[in-house]
């Protein structure tokens, strides 16, 4: 059956996509699926991402009940010419979870797969969907076994298959080490179609490749996850810095210090913010709750127009003693160089506070915005080339704000696994910048081309003054500009890719590698 289907679409290379219903019911017939395969308007979600900046088509739409589901797209994919891209909550936005003319498998779909195990009184593993949203992991880890993942991001309505595929990062990460850093098992689907289970100890290079590995190695079909006790609560803090030097010190001084004797925050992020009434980027933006309010005298004279806030998390159980907790974090809180009278705290549920830009997802989607195109930015710079950053890019490129989130907070590179495919600048300490533009759309808002342009703007300026620089969640249109990227790390990405994909069938959004067909 794949060798009339190879037929029928060779001979309909340029005419597949008016007669995408005769391939699609043929490849229903041939592929056995437990799952379901669809095309056209049943399979238009696929051909969107996040903003919906970008749109391709995908030939069809696969929702595969499981590995075995997935193994035989990817082998028909290869049989017919055609590509793969696993789909998880298409969060991406730039087309990389697309398939042009391809084949797109909806992970989401697969079937329920969480079992909990735990290796001791505090720790253990779940193993997990390659498909699971990182909420659902959350909700069932905490309430079903009071135990959670240590790694987080900050929004979790994303796949684990997905943020597995590019890092997953967010204020544990300086602790813990970004997502990748946190699993400890994989079952993984190649561009070959075949299935392997993969860990440090077995089938490493498979393991490691995948990990960061921007999809291009294969299907990430099933995870398992590290997991800790889940402490019951949070303390929210949040502390304003007029210069960019003194938050950069406590930044630093707090991801770097010593953990083992409880004596550090569990979660350290920071955001760059106007100092101005928009509610969006400026004054505003900076407090917890709705009862608090920015005061701008508190601000010394000389503060500039752009200002940064430290954004820490302590953990504590519902039994501790408040006054406890609040004595532990002005412990920690001494010697810190932020401007008095302008502390922001809350205590919430963990859930909660790991839920907490769901909140804002429902704010946005009422006002439009969740659905505007998102010309996000997000880079990893050194830390000897932050200040430098901060004074062209927050300080002139980005002086009037982006309507949105502008983060910027230190990382530790000891604490991400070299042997994964993620690359990242030199030294200890880099700091991951991320400018998310919350606007809504043109005409209301500025175009979504200046924006683009404007991102382009930050990146040449990075270049042409050497600054040592990564793009997190990377996007080129070249695969000279891919090479750049990877530097001395390409040949290896290059031979996995060989090994791996040699038809480079997988993850064609990402536009590194040409589909090839090496039969005779
Ligand atoms: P998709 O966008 O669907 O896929 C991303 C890539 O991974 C594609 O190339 C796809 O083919 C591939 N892929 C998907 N599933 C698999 C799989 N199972 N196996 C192999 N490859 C796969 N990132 C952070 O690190 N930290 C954050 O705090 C953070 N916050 C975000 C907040 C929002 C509102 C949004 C929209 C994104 C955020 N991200 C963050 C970025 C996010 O990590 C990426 O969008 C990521 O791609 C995950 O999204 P997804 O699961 O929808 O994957």
């Amino acid at each position: 059956m794949i060798a009339y289907l190879e037929c029928f679409v060779q001979e309909n290379e340029n005419d597949a996509e008016s007669r995408p219903y005769d391939v699609v019911s043929g490849l229903r017939g041939a592929l056995d699926l437990q799952g379901t395969i669809d095309c056209g308007d049943a399979a238009e979600q696929a051909a969107k991402d996040f903003g919906g900046m970008n749109s391709l088509a995908p030939l069809a739409l696969v929702r595969p009940a499981g590995a075995a589901d997935v193994a035989s797209v990817v082998r028909a994919a290869a049989n017919l010419n055609l590509t793969a891209a696993a789909r998880g909550n298409g969060h991406s936005i730039n087309g990389q979870a697309m398939a042009d003319r391809g084949l797109v498998l909806d992970m989401p779909a697969m079937e329920d797969h969480f079992q909990v195990v735990r290796t001791s009184s505090t720790s253990g593993y779940a193993d997990v969907s390659g498909g699971a949203l990182w909420e659902d992991v959350l909700k069932r880890c905490v309430r079903d076994y009071g135990m959670a993942p240590r790694s987080w991001t900050d929004y979790l309505s994303l796949t684990v298959g997905g943020t597995l595929s590019n890092a997953g990062v967010s204020g544990q990460a300086f602790r813990y080490g970004p997502q990748t850093s946190n699993v400890t098992e994989l079952e993984v689907v190649t561009g070959k179609g075949e299935t392997f289970v993969c860990s440090e100890e077995e089938n490493s290079e498979l393991f490691f490749s995948v990990l960061g590995g921007l999809g291009q190695f294969g299907i990430i079909t099933r995870a398992r996850v590290r997991l800790q006790q889940a402490p019951d609560m949070v303390r929210w803090i949040r502390l304003v810095y007029t210069e960019f030097d003194a938050f950069t010190r406590d930044a630093e001084s707090l991801v770097t210090r010593p953990h083992d004797d409880g004596e550090s925050f569990d979660y350290v992020e920071g955001f760059a913010f106007m100092n101005s009434d928009n509610p969006a980027d400026g004054l505003p933006s900076v407090p917890l709750h709705p009862d608090q309010v920015f005061d701008p005298t508190r601000l010394p004279q000389e503060a500039g127009s752009v200002l940064y806030c430290l954004e820490l998390a302590r953990h504590y159980r519902s039994s501790d003693h408040l006054s406890a907790v609040d004595k532990g974090v002005n412990r920690l809180l001494e010697g810190l160089g932020f401007v008095e009278g302008l502390e922001f705290q809350v205590d919430l549920g963990y859930e909660e506070f790991l839920l907490r830009v769901k909140q804002a997802e429902e704010h946005a989607k009422a006002s439009g915005i969740w659905d505007a195109p998102h010309p996000w930015l997000n880079l990893f710079v050194s830390k000897s080339d932050i200040a430098d950053f901060d004074r062209v890019v927050f300080k002139e490129i980005l002086k009037d704000g982006i309507g949105g989130p502008m983060l910027v907070y230190p990382l530790l590179c000891s604490k991400w696994d070299a042997r994964t495919s993620v690359v990242l600048p030199e030294g200890e300490i880099f700091y991951i910048v991320a400018l998310l533009r919350f606007t809504p759309a043109y005409p209301k808002g500025p175009s979504c081309e200046s924006l683009v342009a404007q991102n382009q703007e930050i990146v040449q300026y990075c270049r042409k003054k050497g600054l040592d620089f990564k793009l997190y969640l990377p996007h080129y249109r070249s695969q000279e500009e891919w090479k750049r990227h990877f530097g001395n790390q390409w040949s290896r990405f290059v031979e996995r890719k060989t090994c791996f994909d040699p038809m480079a069938i997988l993850a064609p959004g990402q536009k590194i590698f040409p589909r090839s067909n090496p039969k005779p």
